[in-house]
C-alpha cells in the first residue's frame, strides 16, 4: 500500500516536473535550479496533500461536532492564508533562504573544530537496526523540546508579544495551527536546528515526523468537541486539551503563565504540573482582548503589530495588563 502511495506520488512529481517546471526553467535560462525545482515539487505536492487531507477528514468533524457555533466565519480566512503560506512552500522557502547561510556557518566552525553532529543511533548504537523504537525516541525528544519551547514562549515577555499572535484568534479552527509571526516561526526554526545538531534527525524520518506532528496539530486546534477520555486525553493532546490553553482567563494566566503546553503529548503538562484536564471550553483569546486591545485582523496588521509589541517588549516598556 505504501509502496503503491509512493509510486503513484513519484510518477506526478515527475510528470508535474518533466512537463511544466523543466520547459519553464529552460526558457528562461534556468538550468542550475532544475535540481532545487525538483525538490520543491515535491514539497509542493506534499502540502496540498496535506491540505487536501485537513479540508477532507478535518473539516467535515467540524461540522458535526463544533466546539463552538459562530455567528459569520469572519477572522477564520487570514487563518487560511496562514497554513497555505506555510504548507505551500513560501514560509519554509524564506527560511531556507535566510537561514541556511547561518546553518552552513555553524556547521563549518563547528568541524574546524572536530565537532561532529550527533545522531540518537551513534549515541545509542543498540538503536542501529530498531527503526520503529528511534522513530519513538526521536519524537519524544522533539516534543519535549516543544513543550519547553512553548513554555519559554509564555514565560519570556519579548517572546509572549510575538506569540500573542497565534493566542488572539477568538474563533479557532483547524487552520489556526500555522497562524504566528514569522519571527516566532524563525525562532522556531533556530530552536529546532538547535536540538537536531545535538540529536541528528536523519532525513528519511524528518518528513514522517513534520507530517505527522502537523496533522495532529491541526486536529488539535480544530473546532471540534472532542476530548480523547481521561486515559486519552494524558496521553495525545486533543481538541479539548488544547482549546483549553487557548481559553481566555486560562491561557495565559497562572503560576506558569498558562497551562497545556505540550505539542503531541500531554505527558510533559503532568510532570512539569501545568495540565488542566477538567476544565469547561469557554471561549478563545487573550483577556485584554475584551478591554479593547487590537492584535490586528488581516495578516500585515498582525505582524506589524506583532513586532511593534516586541520592540516594546525588548525596550522594557511597560505593556497594558495582561491578564
Ligand atoms: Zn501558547
Ligand atoms: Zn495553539
Amino acid at each position: 500500500m505504501i509502496d503503491l502511495f509512493a509510486n503513484a506520488f513519484a510518477a506526478v512529481q515527475g510528470s508535474v516536473f518533466q512537463r511544466l517546471v523543466e520547459p519553464l526553467l529552460h526558457a528562461a535560462g534556468l538550468d542550475g535550479w532544475l535540481e532545487l525545482a525538483f525538490d520543491g515539487v515535491e514539497f509542493l505536492l506534499v502540502g496540498l496533500l496535506e491540505i487536501a487531507a485537513l479540508v477532507v477528514v478535518l473539516r467535515p468533524l467540524e461540522a458535526l461536532w463544533p466546539a463552538e457555533r459562530w455567528p459569520s466565519r469572519a477572522g477564520v480566512g487570514t487563518d487560511v492564508l496562514y497554513t497555505l503560506l506555510h504548507r505551500l512552500g513560501l514560509v519554509p522557502l524564506l527560511f531556507f533562504l535566510l537561514l541556511q547561510p547561518l546553518a552552513d556557518a555553524v556547521d563549518a566552525t563547528l568541524r574546524l573544530y572536530g565537532f561532529i553532529p550527533f545522531t540518537l543511533e551513534r549515541l545509542v548504537p543498540a538503536l542501529a537496526d530498531r527503526p520503529v523504537l528511534t522513530f519513538v525516541l526521536y519524537l519524544l525528544i522533539l516534543d519535549f523540546a516543544g513543550y519547553w519551547q512553548h513554555r519559554l514562549q509564555h514565560r519570556l515577555r519579548w517572546w509572549w508579544a510575538l506569540h500573542a499572535l497565534h493566542h488572539s484568534q477568538q474563533r479557532m479552527s483547524l487552520w489556526t495551527d500555522d497562524r504566528n509571526h514569522l519571527l516566532d516561526d524563525a525562532l522556531g526554526a533556530l530552536w529546532f536546528a538547535a536540538i537536531a545538531l545535538l540529536i541528528g534527525v536523519p532525513p528519511g524520518q524528518f518528513l514522517g515526523l513534520a507530517l505527522l506532528t502537523r496533522f495532529l496539530q491541526s486536529l488539535a486546534h480544530a473546532n471540534v468537541r472532542w476530548s480523547f477520555g481521561w486515559l486519552g486525553d494524558r496521553l495525545l493532546v486533543s481538541p479539548h486539551f488544547h482549546r483549553v490553553h487557548h481559553a481566555v482567563g486560562l491561557g495565559h494566566e497562572g503560576r506558569v503563565l498558562g497551562c497545556n503546553f505540550a505539542v503531541l503529548f500531554p505527558i510533559w503538562d503532568v510532570v512539569f504540573r501545568s495540565a488542566r484536564f477538567a476544565d469547561p471550553l469557554g471561549p478563545t483569546g487573550i483577556a485584554d482582548q475584551a478591554q479593547g486591545r487590537d492584535y490586528g485582523h488581516g495578516f500585515w496588521a498582525q505582524q506589524r503589530l506583532g513586532l511593534q509589541r516586541f520592540w516594546q517588549a525588548l525596550a522594557g516598556v511597560r505593556l497594558p495588563a495582561r491578564h
